[in-house]
């Protein structure tokens, strides 16, 4: 069997390694468009401090954090070094105690269910403030031991280089679906044509336009996120937690005295390729209020990405009837990160037509525009 993967963020480098190591023949085609999301992704992995009530979003969520560690020791097998993962723990923060209160419960309430959390302890603000320093003096927390932080370009890079030494083969430019009578037999890539007996879409936030000329309809559109790198000269960060404050917002640290502050949530910006004037200060603005003591931290970097939006919360997974051949794996939206290693495999169990281990229903491809 021969499989073609179209794109090269956490999902598509994932699905290829997975394929690779059980010794399929893939082709990766990527080209790399500026604001792959993979590369832009602040790096949280943390499901089990959220509000979100969708049943179906939890269980894919916490399949992708449990995954983490398995895909850290393959890599690691595979001699790949500085992954950018570590289980440095998660505290959600505020200045107010019910809402504490009502987090921690939510936690304990299924703690049984979700052992990977680790500990829930409560912690002062002096005390949330000796774990995360630059924290606001005022904001006390629930911190959980479980969670943790990757680096999503490391990531990704590690995983392509793996999927190499397994033998996959890469092409840099736009792939073009093939489809012969309503079967997709493979790609074209500047005129060139590669044949596969599958090809699996990993095309992120431009998947609906690659899909598009073929009839296919896919509810996915790219949210805009501005995202602000701190550094903090001859400061070990490499060990703090992740800070999750009850709005949009959120702050991690990274190995090299960074501190990353994120993000803007988008709608409506098409592909624009611009920092703007409000939507860098609307970050620094989060940053200071959740942490003033980086008011003299180094501005380091500042990185765009387009998450692909779907119709809901849930990745759009599966194949549809339309075209035979074809795996649509995208839409993982803001928790791709938390999710895309594990969704890769998936994608590539779908493609080797083998049971999958969860029920693939509510991540159907065609779930909004169509009755699956
Ligand atoms: C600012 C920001 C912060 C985030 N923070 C987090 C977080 O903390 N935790 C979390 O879980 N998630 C987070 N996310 C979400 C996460 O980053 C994304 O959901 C995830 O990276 C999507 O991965 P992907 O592989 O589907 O798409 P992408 O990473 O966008 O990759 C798609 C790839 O497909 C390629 N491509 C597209 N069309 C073609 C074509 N026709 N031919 C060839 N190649 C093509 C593109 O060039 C690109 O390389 C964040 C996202 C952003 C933007």
């Amino acid at each position: 069997m021969k499989v073609v993967v179209i794109g090269s963020g956490i999902v598509g480098a994932s699905t290829a390694y997975h394929l690779a190591r059980k010794g399929i023949e893939v082709v990766v085609v990527d080209k790399a468009h500026q604001g792959q999301a993979s590369a832009a992704g602040a790096g949280i992995v943390c499901p089990w401090i959220t509000s979100v009530e969708d049943p179906d979003w939890f269980s894919i969520a916490r399949n992708g954090a449990l995954y983490y560690p398995q895909l850290i020791s393959a890599l690691q097998n595979d001699r790949e070094e500085n992954l950018g993962y570590s289980v440095v723990g998660a505290m959600a923060v505020s200045k107010n105690d019910e809402e504490l209160d009502a987090i921690e419960s939510r936690i304990l309430e299924r703690k049984d269910e979700i052992p990977e959390v680790g500990e829930v302890t409560r912690l002062t603000a002096s005390e949330a403030k000796q774990l995360f320093p630059p924290l606001s003096k005022d904001l006390k927390a629930v911190h959980i031991t479980g969670g943790a932080r990757v680096d999503g370009r490391s990531l990704r890079d590690a995983m392509q280089r793996a999927a190499s030494k397994h033998g996959v083969t890469r092409y840099s430019g736009e792939a073009k679906l093939v489809v012969v009578e309503q079967k997709v037999t493979g790609v074209e890539i500047d005129g060139e044509v590669i044949v596969a007996d599958k090809v699996i879409v990993t095309a992120g936030a431009w998947s609906k336009e690659l899909l598009a000329p073929f009839g296919v309809e896919i509810p996915i559109e790219p949210q805009r996120g501005q995202i602000i790198h701190f550094q903090l000269p001859n400061v070990d960060t490499s060990e703090w937690p992740v800070i999750l404050p009850q709005n949009s917002y959120y702050m991690l640290a990274f190995d090299d005295s960074r501190v990353v502050v994120g993000a803007t949530r988008e709608n409506g910006t098409g592909f624009d390729y611009r920092f703007t004037a409000v939507g860098v200060k609307d970050v620094i603005e989060a940053a200071l209020e959740l942490a003033p003591d980086l008011a003299e931290s180094t501005l380091h970097e500042m990185r765009i990405g387009f998450r692909p939006m779907g119709p809901d919360i849930l990745p759009l997974l599966g194949t549809i009837p339309d075209l035979e051949g074809l795996i649509i794996s995208t839409g993982l939206g803001a928790s791709g990160i938390t999710m895309g290693p594990y969704v890769g495999v998936l994608a590539g169990e779908i493609a080797l037509e083998n049971e999958i281990e969860i029920d693939l229903t509510p991540y159907h491809p065609l779930r909004a525009t169509q009755k699956v």
